[in-house]
This record gives structure tokens, sequence and C-alpha cells, in this order.
């Protein structure tokens, strides 16, 4: 039995990584999808793949930090397939990096537009169309923020704190609803973004050796996490912080 079988959920970041691997297994698992990010071309070749695979899927190019494209998403999700179940509000930006004296305020707020704001946008929005038969939101926060601090990095840091800040509040505020809310709390993975951090050996060993595991994760190891979350298997599952990590949080060699 698929487990999102006649879902409707909205994917952001799409386009690349976790999002894009996600979108991927939520579609083989029978869920229809609006995806989302800012690269069209992208959106288009996942939605084809999708559809070669036999699901179904529909794109929206744009960006988190828009209010109206937040909208939109929800939008076209009634428009097309009539309801929304599920919003993997996913979509981020390691952003400003630097030394916190030398981080410009304009850098700063558009790492906080991107990875806070944009999570609340898409809730605002998302939860409206899910009050009558309930739903999950899934929010990615980061081990960056949640477990370790990281120097040069606070404004993400911050950024996907407030994520698990807003993650609690709302679990709260929609229990009632059967709107169930949670935060996924990667560990390193191999995407772009995980490059952005380095890619020569000594920085990709250093990466891999902060985790139990000894190794950095796939996306599609993500993607699972987010589909449990995303699932009936998750019925009884809200406001928390699931730890997706290799072991960051515990692990002191
Ligand atoms: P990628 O860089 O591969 O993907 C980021 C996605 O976000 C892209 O699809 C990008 O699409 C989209 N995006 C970024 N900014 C915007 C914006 N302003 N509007 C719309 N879409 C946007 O990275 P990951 O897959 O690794 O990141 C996914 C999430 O996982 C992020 O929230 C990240 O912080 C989190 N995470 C990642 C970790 C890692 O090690 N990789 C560890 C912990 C957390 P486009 O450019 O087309 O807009």
């Amino acid at each position: 039995m698929k487990r999102l079988l006649d879902k409707v959920a909205i994917v952001t970041g799409a386009s690349s990584g976790i999002g894009r691997a996600t979108a991927k297994l939520f579609a083989e698992e029978g869920a229809k999808l609006v995806v989302a990010a800012r690269r069209q071309q992208e959106l288009d070749a996942l939605v084809k793949e999708i559809s070669h695979a036999g699901g179904s899927a529909i794109a929206l190019a744009g960006d988190v930090i828009e209010e109206s494209y937040a909208e939109a998403l929800v939008d076209l999700a009634l428009q097309e397939y009539g309801s929304l179940d599920i919003g993997f509000n996913n979509a981020g930006t390691l952003g400003a990096s630097g030394s916190t004296p030398d981080i410009t305020l304009e850098a700063w707020n558009d790492t906080i537009n991107t990875n806070l704001n944009g999570a609340f946008l898409g809730a605002k929005y998302q939860i409206p169309a899910m009050l009558r038969a309930g739903g999950s939101l899934i929010f990615t926060s980061s081990f960056v923020g949640h477990t370790i601090g990281m120097p040069e990095k606070a404004a993400y840091a911050a950024s996907k704190a407030g994520v698990i800040g807003l993650t609690k509040a709302l679990a709260t505020e929609y229990g009632a609803h059967s709107i169930r809310v949670n935060a996924l709390v990667p560990g390193g993975t191999n995407t772009p973004m995980a490059e952005e951090f380095g890619t020569s050996p000594e920085v990709v060993e250093f990466v891999k050796q902060m985790h139990a595991l000894k190794r950095t994760a796939t996306p599609e190891e993500m993607a699972k996490s987010a589909l449990y979350l995303a699932s009936d298997d998750s019925s009884f599952t809200t406001g928390t912080t699931m730890l997706v990590d290799g072991g960051v949080s515990i692990n002191k060699t």
C-alpha cells in the first residue's frame, strides 16, 4: 500500500538536494505534488521525471520570501487537486557567512527571510487549507542551530533555531485541528548546499568525522524521514525535532 496515496503535498526547495529527493519519494508513494523553488528549468525537469515514472506533479517557480508566492502555491494545490494534506517547507540557504561584526544587516535579513520567514509564510497559507481535514506540516531545521553552534554562520544558526520555535508553537496552536507540525533536523547531507562548506578532502573528512556514523547522509535518507513525518506512520507525532543527524548530537570525537 502506498503511504501517501491521494495525499496532496507542497514541497519547497524541490529543485535540488533534499527537496528534490523528497518530491520524488512522495510521488512514488502516491502523493500529488506542487513543487516549488526559484529555478523553473530544474522544476520542469523534476516534473517530467515524476510524470514519466507515473506520478503526478506540477511546478510553480518563485521565491519563498514573497507572500504572494506562498499563497499561490496553496491556491494551485487546491485548484488542481482539491485539497492540501502536506506542506514540506524545506527551501533554505546557507546565506550570510563571516564574522558577525562583518555581516551586514541586509545579508542577515536575507538569510532569516528565506529560512525563517519563508517557513512562516508557508505555514500561514497552508494551515487554513488544512483546517477541515487536518494535515502534516514539516519544516527543515538543521544540526547547525539545533545541536551545535558554528562559527561564521550566525544567521543560518539563528534562522534554523527559529524554525524549531515555530514548529513547537504551531504544533500547540493547531493540534486540536489534527494538524501535526514537526521539524526535520538533518545532519550533513550530500547536496549542493553542503558543498558550500568546502569541497577539499580535509573539509569533507572533517565534516564526516563530526558524525558518529563517520559519514554524511544522502538526500534520499532525508527523504525517507520526511516521508515518515508526512505519512500516517507518524500519526501521534507532533511538535518534535526529529534528529536525522548520523549522531552529530552525541558524538564527542
Ligand atoms: P540545496 O542547496 O540542494 O537546496 C536548497 C533548495 O532551496 C533549492 O531547491 C533552492 O532552489 C531552494 N531555495 C533556496 N532559496 C530559495 C528561495 N529564496 N525561494 C525558493 N526556493 C529557495 O540544499 P539542501 O537540499 O541541502 O537544503 C534543503 C534544506 O535542508 C535547507 O533548508 C537546508 O538548510 C537544510 N539542511 C541541509 C543540510 C545539508 O548538509 N545539506 C544540513 C541541515 C539542514 P532554487 O535555488 O531553485 O530557488
